[in-house]
């Protein structure tokens, strides 16, 4: 789950992290009064949207007089961001966040992050934050600093002073630097959170470190455990498809190719993608059914990715253990005769009661494809389709 960044700063503060003083709003006036009872002479007005990229495509202004800050709220409210993160249709701006301008002098990155390979806490951290982060980790990965931290020991003040030395913040600015850095690590595993970034952190004129965005990514299995943060959730920056999947407990996420996949298991959704791709053509969509699939789930998943205009045919792939291949074939002759099926349909199903699943689907009378390893089911749904 994804939060926007002015709620990324309440956390990061929460930890002590410094951050700019800013008002959230969603209209225009809100907009105005918010700078004025900030202050100052400099504010910066900022799209709240669900993705990074935002400086470059317009969605970050720096306002010089609250007239500025009316222009740039009318501009930005309504628009629709269009950002390397948020595809080429874009994703329209609800919410703004007004901040106080920053004096800044430098620009760092500096993210947490989970380490599969050492299975670690990965922070990083680079001289070159700012808006071309991508670029420098692919043309400079040398200039991203990485210190793996053993979560049950936690960011070391050593490891922190290392990383904030060696993307060269200032001797005088070095202990905020390291302040940030652990207030960092412990949002971070406080929050379960799978990323947290920080880009740019900076310092400021005064010798000050802030951070002056936050993008953080939190670990869906934990936020039972964070009421807090499930506040946070926006639906509107969310996939409408994946949000009516989540309501059945189906594991859904689009994709762009023409193929639907229906598969019990995230590792055999994994797995037929790949097969699909190997013989030649793109799935639409991973939709995992999860362990229980009933007749009413597995109908609901038929509607999801039928939705999807782009949808030429349907690969149905059940391993059956405690799920049993006749409960699927039940399903899926529901689902198929309920959503008035017009597209090929291919079921391959192994395992528990195979042979009933199987006679299930001869004897409704559709026409639904059959095979017995995926190699078959790929070769049948990619001819269907074409
Ligand atoms: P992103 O493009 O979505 O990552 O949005 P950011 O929040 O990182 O803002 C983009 C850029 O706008 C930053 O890298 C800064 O250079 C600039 N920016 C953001 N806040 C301020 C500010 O208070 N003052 C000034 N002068 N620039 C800012
Ligand atoms: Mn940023």
């Amino acid at each position: 789950m994804k939060i926007h960044e002015y709620q990324g700063k309440e956390l990061l503060k929460k930890f002590g992290v410094v951050v700019p003083r800013g008002v959230f709003s969603s209209s225009v006036d809100d907009a105005v009064k918010a700078a004025e009872s900030l202050g100052g002479k400099v504010w910066v007005v900022k799209a709240q949207i669900h993705a990074g990229g935002r400086g470059k495509g317009g969605g970050v202004k720096v306002a010089k007089s609250l007239d500025e800050v009316r222009q740039y709220a009318g501009e930005i409210l309504g628009m629709q961001l269009v950002t390397h993160q948020t595809g080429p249709t874009g994703q329209k701006v609800r919410r703004l966040l007004i901040e106080e301008g920053a004096d800044i002098k430098k620009e760092y990155y500096v993210a947490a992050l989970t380490d599969r390979v050492t299975q670690t806490v990965a922070m990083m951290a680079s001289s070159e934050g700012g808006m071309n982060i991508e670029e420098v980790a692919h043309e400079t990965p040398e200039k991203i600093l990485k210190a793996f931290v053993d979560p049950a020991v936690g960011l070391t003040d050593a490891q922190a002073t290392e990383l904030a030395k060696g993307i060269g913040v200032p001797e005088a600015s070095v202990g905020k630097a390291v302040a940030a850095l652990k207030g960092l690590y412990t949002c971070y595993m406080e929050t379960d959170a799978s990323l947290a970034e920080i880009n740019p952190l900076i310092l400021e004129g005064d010798g000050n470190i802030k951070a002056l965005d936050a993008k953080f990514n939190f670990d869906s299995n934990a936020l039972y455990r964070h009421p807090e943060i499930v506040a946070y959730r926006d639906l509107d920056e969310e996939d409408a498809d994946e949000v009516e999947a989540s309501k059945f407990d189906l594991t859904y996420i689009s994709l762009d190719g023409n193929i639907g996949c229906l598969v019990n298991g995230a590792g055999l959704a994994m797995a037929t993608m790949d097969t699909i791709k190997l013989f030649g053509a793109e799935p639409a969509n991973f939709l995992d059914v999860g362990g229980g699939a009933t007749t009413e789930k597995v109908t609901e998943a038929f509607k999801i990715m039928l939705k999807n205009p782009k949808v030429k045919g349907i690969l149905v792939n059940i391993f059956g253990g405690i799920m049993r291949c006749d409960t699927i074939a039940d399903g899926v002759v529901a689902a198929a005769r309920e959503t008035h099926l017009t597209v090929p349909l291919v079921v391959r199903m192994k395992g528990t009661n195979e042979d009933i699943g199987k006679k299930i689907l001869k004897d409704s009378g559709l026409p639904i494809i059959t095979a017995n390893s995926m190699a078959e089911a790929a070769t049948k749904i990619v001819a269907a389709v074409k």
